[in-house]
């Protein structure tokens, strides 16, 4: 488990100043993977009861753009966020309850699939989501055809 002296070592290491919000942000990020806004928002504020809104959403949006976290956005959800970033990992969505699973990548390197035409773009990356359902919804949904 990270500690919060390697949270500030990641921060001086992407050059970052190191800040209360940006700390606590980068932990609970990590402790939640792929949660929402929200739930980061209300775990930074049981750790520090007194930053604002702003200084969350800035601290998501500057740590996404530096690169120590991920921001993934499946079509028709809310934004989520995670900490493991550089392995170009997949995710694997629910379709009826929206959980979210990692799914290594087979490759290992992005892009993982040859466009078959690149168009004279270069391509750095292919996003891949599978969709489906999650073990818990997918009993649910026998259990309730049965009924
Ligand atoms: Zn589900
Ligand atoms: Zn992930």
């Amino acid at each position: 488990m990270p500690t919060a002296a390697d949270f500030q070592q990641m921060l001086r290491g992407v050059s970052l100043r190191v800040t209360a919000p940006r700390v606590a942000v980068l932990s609970a990020v990590h402790d939640h993977p792929h949660a929402d806004t929200e739930s980061i928002l209300r775990d930074v504020r049981d750790r520090l009861s007194t930053v604002s809104h702003q200084a969350v959403y800035d601290s998501l949006h500057t740590l996404t753009a530096v690169g120590l976290i991920r921001c993934i956005q499946p079509s028709g959800l809310v934004a989520r966020y995670e900490s493991r970033v550089g392995d170009n990992h997949h995710h694997v969505v629910c379709r009826s309850c929206g959980s979210i699973a990692d799914v290594d990548c087979a490759v290992g390197e992005a892009p993982c699939l040859t466009a078959s035409d690149d168009h004279g773009y270069s391509i750095d990356e292919a996003e891949v989501i599978y969709w489906g359902l999650c073990p818990e919804c997918a009993a649910s949904r026998a259990h309730s055809s049965l009924t």
